[in-house]
């Protein structure tokens, strides 16, 4: 493949609009070529664009291309309902995307309309991750680079691949990297993923994960778009938060929970907060307690519109942290319960399994050295 091929997923309406023109195109080739791109039939190959002319689809292999990230290893869970997948992008660098497939889940956090089976794609927005959470495999492997739209964007395009015709129904923004560090590229990916002209998912199907990083959602809730908001927030206090989510220190707890009840006023939206159970660092009963409060705005003001989704964490080889025992993780639960914050524990399938996103490569990379070795 030519490296200066255009990705065309990477261009946004406006600059595929520019390209259609410079290659002397009428305007509704837009619309041909995002159908069939981001459409049922998601092809990555211009020949299999049979409207448009003989001469358009040559002119198109000559200067563009539809980015499909290679799947150079995949793992499937015992019961075949969540397929991890790591994904190597053209430079060689990998990134994990993970299917979920939930059969008939009657009620979901992020999303509880529907009664039909839910499919769930994790996406990353980056290689390696600069934040630097100790707990996290992404965070221990460093940061590499941001990912372009296009590669965002791929990932759920790989999938829809594998799964046509059954649609997927939503996206998560919580695999590899912070979402928000590169603010335009991620809303640059989910304009392609609601845009009616292309992958045309609902709004209210897509959730974006943060770490904390304040200017994203304080963008987001300007957006008005309907996107979901988590936020990874692990403590009740500095002291440890700092140490957990070392954007902490940049954005601490008070200015953290100021942004999310401004965007819970700005967006009428429920803010998802998440919170790894690690075992006798951030389980204890005074913890849960102080997280209670901190969310119910201690009193004074109203309770912040929120949900606790409480993840038992996912250990991963290079860090000290455990789970917390089931014990633990029911007290913990219980307390929140009992000061009407909303709670949902996570079970052992599904989205914590993508929580440990980065723990594939991990694997991957040291079965790949092993398989080296035994060479
Ligand atoms: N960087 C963003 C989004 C990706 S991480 C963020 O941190 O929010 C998605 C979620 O998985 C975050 O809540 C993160 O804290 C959590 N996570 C990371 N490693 C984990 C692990 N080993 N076990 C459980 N949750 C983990
Ligand atoms: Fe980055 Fe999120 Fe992992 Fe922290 S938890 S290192 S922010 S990917």
């Amino acid at each position: 493949m030519l490296p200066n091929l255009i990705d065309l997923l990477n261009l946004n309406k406006n600059e595929l609009r520019d390209f259609v023109a410079s290659l002397n195109e009428p305007a509704y080739r837009v619309a041909q070529i995002e159908r069939w791109t981001y459409g049922r039939e998601l092809v990555t190959d211009f020949d299999a664009m049979t409207d448009l002319s003989r001469d358009l689809r040559a002119r198109l292999n000559e200067s563009a291309r539809i980015g499909a990230p290679r799947a150079i290893a995949e793992t499937n869970s015992a019961d075949g309902l969540t397929r991890k997948a790591l994904l190597q992008l053209d430079d060689g660098q990998t990134i994990e995307a993970v299917l979920m497939l939930y059969p008939d889940t009657p009620d979901q956090v992020f999303d509880r309309a529907p009664r039909d089976a839910r499919r769930t794609v994790c996406v990353s927005t980056q290689v390696g991750c600069p934040i630097g959470c100790p707990f996290c495999a992404t965070g221990q492997a460093g940061y590499r680079r941001n990912l372009t739209p296009g590669e965002i964007v791929a990932q759920v395009l790989h999938f829809a691949r594998e799964l046509k015709p059954a649609p997927l129904t939503n996206v998560v923004i919580m695999g590899m990297g912070e979402p928000f560090m590169k603010f335009d590229v991620t809303w640059q990916a989910i304009e392609s993923l609601t845009d009616p002209a292309r992958f045309g998912m609902g709004a209210r199907r897509i959730t974006v994960s943060t770490s904390g990083e304040i200017p994203g959602i304080e963008r987001l809730a300007r957006e008005q778009a309907q996107i979901n908001l988590a936020v990874s927030l692990h403590a009740p206090d500095d002291a440890l938060r700092d140490a957990l989510v070392p954007l902490n220190r940049k954005y601490p707890l008070r200015d953290l929970m100021r942004a999310a009840r401004a965007y819970v006023e700005q967006t009428r939206r429920r803010v998802t907060f998440e919170y790894a159970l690690m075992d006798r660092v951030n389980d204890k009963p005074e913890q849960a307690r102080a997280l209670a409060q901190m969310l119910r705005g201690g009193g004074a003001p109203p309770p912040l519109l929120c949900h606790i989704n409480l993840i038992p964490l996912n250990p991963t080889s290079a860090s000290p942290y455990r789970r917390s025992p089931d014990a633990r993780v029911s007290a913990f639960e219980k307390i929140l319960r009992d000061a009407n914050i909303p709670t949902t524990l996570r079970v052992e399938k599904g989205i914590e399994i993508a929580a440990g996103c980065g723990q594939l490569r991990q694997a991957a990379v040291k079965s790949r050295t092993t398989d080296k070795e035994e060479k």
